[in-house]
């Protein structure tokens, strides 16, 4: 966990979880909570993403890698003012995260199950490591579908990922105290030069 972690800010419902995928790597101190395969096996049995017996490789842990940096990319665009947005449009500005993810979710299909009131998207097979990252993906889905995706966001300053709570959706930083402040230093330095 970052120094930076704030308290009250936690996601509602299953977007918690892909909230907390995103911040098992602090970018500002480069420590991963997701060490080795174990650890994320271990991370996804206590989610009920998958579980306790089911093997997970390295391979899987890479691909675990590439949804949280993926997610991380759009959280972060989530957060930028529409005046620095880049254009969507725009293939080659791309960041490679959002590319390896767009790859990598070709290969995590999901189907929509019709049983369940309303129907919801799951993952195609049940109980594998590709299936715990699908059902990230699928959190996505419905988070954007019933639309608190836009409040879930990353720091401007660290990309420490957080939901948005303020009433106008206009929380920039993790924490005021500490990237608040950070940017407000940075930006007095940057108009003094
Ligand atoms: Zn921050």
């Amino acid at each position: 966990m970052s120094a930076n972690e704030p308290d009250s800010d936690a996601a509602p419902g299953a977007l918690r979880r892909v909230e907390e995928l995103i911040n098992t790597f602090s970018v500002d101190t480069g420590t991963d909570a997701l060490t080795d395969p174990a650890a994320l096996a271990a991370w996804l049995a206590e989610r009920d993403l998958l579980p306790e017996t089911v093997a997970v490789s390295a391979a899987d842990l890479d691909r675990a890698r590439v949804v949280r940096e993926g997610l991380r990319a759009i959280v972060v665009a989530n957060n930028t003012p529409a005046s620095a947005a880049r254009k969507t449009d725009d293939a080659a500005r791309t960041p490679a995260a959002l590319a390896d993810l767009a790859a990598l979710a070709r290969e995590l299909p999901l189907v929509l199950d019709p049983l369940t009131t309303p129907p919801t998207l799951v993952p195609h097979t049940p109980d594998t490591p590709d299936a715990a990252l699908a059902q990230l993906l699928a959190d996505v889905a419905k988070s954007v579908a019933d639309g608190t995706w836009s409040r879930m966001k990353g720091c401007r300053m660290c990309e420490w990922a957080y939901y948005d709570y303020s009433r106008n959706r206009s929380r920039a930083w993790c924490s005021m105290a500490l990237c608040g402040n950070r940017a407000k230093a940075q930006a007095f330095r940057d108009r003094s030069r």
